[in-house]
């Protein structure tokens, strides 16, 4: 039997209540990837943002958001046609990179991209797994657009609503595959 995206979706993100601390429900996204029917057909919703009209590529890049927008990123860029570039953690880059530095709940992290990454006037489709208060996606913006390129939206497999992270995506479209 065949199943339909809400249905993957449904069955194949796993709640653990209580990870990585108390009060957290985190979405553990490993039985959808290790499911190849419930892979694909996410790689090609993720993907739908990036295609024109007529279905054709309509970016020359995709960035992942260490680390499951990795996962998740490479296999969309793949599937466009586009290169994929990393957002990284602070130091994990070799070469020289642009940094944006934004506050946690408690502290404050810091995400690089190499600063040769992108051409001038790239179009950039970013992928995560979760959009929780945005504070990812909107760093992760500001250092691609440091970098010249043009951020065309943000694909998320999870927009976690309650925490209202789609308020501070201003002029950044968001296409999410389900809305809790
Ligand atoms: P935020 O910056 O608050 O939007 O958080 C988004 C980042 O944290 C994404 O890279 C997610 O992978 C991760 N994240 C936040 N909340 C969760 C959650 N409940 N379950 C899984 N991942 C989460």
């Amino acid at each position: 039997k065949v199943r339909g995206l809400d249905e993957l979706l449904a069955t194949l993100i796993r709640d653990v209540p209580d990870f990585p601390q108390p009060g957290v429900v985190f979405k553990d996204i490993t039985p959808l990837l290790a499911d190849h029917e419930g892979f694909s057909a996410v790689i090609e919703a993720l993907a739908a943002p990036g295609r024109d009209a007529s279905g054709a590529a309509a970016v020359d890049k995709v960035v992942g958001m260490e680390a499951r927008g990795f996962i998740l990123a490479a296999p969309v860029a793949l599937a466009l046609g586009a290169g994929f570039v990393p957002v990284r953690k602070s130091g994990k880059l070799p070469g020289p990179t642009h940094a944006v530095s934004y506050a946690l709940e408690y502290g404050e992290a810091t995400l690089e991209v190499h600063q040769d990454a992108f051409e001038e006037g790239d179009r950039v489709l970013l992928v995560d797994d979760v959009l929780a208060t945005g504070g990812t996606a909107q760093a992760t913006q500001k250092v691609v657009e440091a970098c010249g390129a043009e951020v065309i939206g943000l694909s998320v497999l999870m927009e976690l609503g309650f925490l209202n992270g789609r308020d501070v995506l201003t002029g950044l479209p968001l296409h999410a595959l389900t809305t809790l």
